[in-house]
């Protein structure tokens, strides 16, 4: 694993890659494409002038701007990696000034309105190819950040129609080489996917620590005492950054519907097991998601430690992989 991060390619993949929103995700990018010389030359761009003061410290670009347009001047590959509801403003903001033959991305988490907001904004010389690495943590901000962050994670592609098919191959090298997994999918089924993998999960983290919360029974410092009991990963996933998560739920309006209503159907379901004392139902679908739990670990997704392997993915004190 850190065997493959410590060895720089011979020659760079891009120029200049330009890195817009820095963040979790956009330093990550620029980690990675530094330790693995993934381009020749960094420039990173947040609107804000404390994010952009933070990453000149950090020194993890080579140039850092807070005005867009300057920062795609002259790049090869620019990725916007800010959250879902600032990205095509973002898009609109640059489409003017991206150098022909280079190739615009993302990281947002939702794809269907990232690509009918944004594709019309470029002109054909432009390649506009929208992504979304499966990777992640509950924490945000250039600090969070690091270089080891999409390493045996999922990345998906999900190119436009008629998208230009070198350009999303050079895509998918990139993010192979910055050590992920890659997958080609449409917008539409890439939404559908994320909505019951990611999206929905989400939801019932949030909503679940609400509730407790609201609880006026149960103590404060009993939810913090007694949290082991599972409620503990729930607080995990629902201390993510909300503009990011508002945004995810604002954009994949549809899908997200469409899964939590087949979930209201299968908790009614569990419930009536539960009112008229089914043991078999609730032990055969307990022994069935046992089962799905089994495969993410077989798969490398997931490892088996105790504390859902999060001690033994991380790579910085803190961090684990959410989303
Ligand atoms: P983050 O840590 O909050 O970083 C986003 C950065 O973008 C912030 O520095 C933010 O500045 C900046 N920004 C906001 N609006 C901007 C604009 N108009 N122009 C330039 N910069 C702007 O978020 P993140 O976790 O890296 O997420 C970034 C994207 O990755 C999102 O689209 C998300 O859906 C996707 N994603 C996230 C995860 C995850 O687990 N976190 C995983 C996969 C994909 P301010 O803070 O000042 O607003």
């Amino acid at each position: 694993m850190a065997d493959f991060l410590s060895k720089p390619l011979p020659e760079p993949l891009f120029d200049q890659l330009t890195i817009i929103g820095v963040g979790l995700i956009g330093s990550s990018l620029l980690r990675v494409s530094r330790q693995r010389n993934l381009a020749r030359r960094l420039v990173a761009c947040d609107a804000s002038p404390s994010v952009a003061d933070r990453v000149r410290e950090l020194g993890i670009a080579d140039e850092v701007f807070v005005d867009g347009a300057k920062a795609v001047k002259g790049s090869d590959l620019v990725i916007l990696c800010t959250p879902v509801g600032a990205i095509c403003q973002v898009a609109a903001q640059i489409a003017l000034c991206v150098e022909a033959g280079a190739i615009v991305s993302d990281v947002g988490s939702v794809k269907g309105s990232v690509v009918a907001g944004c594709q019309p904004l470029f002109r054909k010389e432009v390649y506009f190819i929208p992504a979304h690495p499966v990777a992640g943590t509950e924490y945000s901000g250039p600090d969070a950040g690091f270089s080891s962050l999409f390493l045996d994670r999922w990345c998906i592609i999900t190119p436009p129609d008629g998208a230009d098919e070198s350009a999303v191959e050079r895509l998918q090298y990139f993010w192979a080489q910055a050590g992920s997994n890659v997958e080609i999918m449409t917008p539409s089924h890439h939404d559908l996917v994320l909505a019951i993998t990611s999206h929905v999960p989400h939801l019932i983290a949030y909503n679940i620590v609400g509730t407790a919360a609201d609880l006026e029974e149960v103590t404060q410092s009993e939810v913090i005492k007694f949290s082991a009991g599972g409620f503990r990963d729930f607080t995990r996933i629902a201390a993510s950054d909300p503009t990011m998560w508002r945004d995810i739920f604002l954009n994949n309006k549809d899908a997200v519907l469409e899964m939590l209503g087949r979930f209201t159907e299968d908790l009614s379901a569990l419930q009536r097991m539960i009112r008229w004392g089914d043991g078999q139902g609730l032990f055969d679908l307990f022994t069935r998601t046992r089962a799905i739990r089994r495969s993410i670990i077989a798969q490398g997704q997931e490892t088996a430690a105790a504390d859902f392997g999060r001690r033994v993915i991380e790579t910085k004190p803190g961090k684990d992989q959410s989303q």
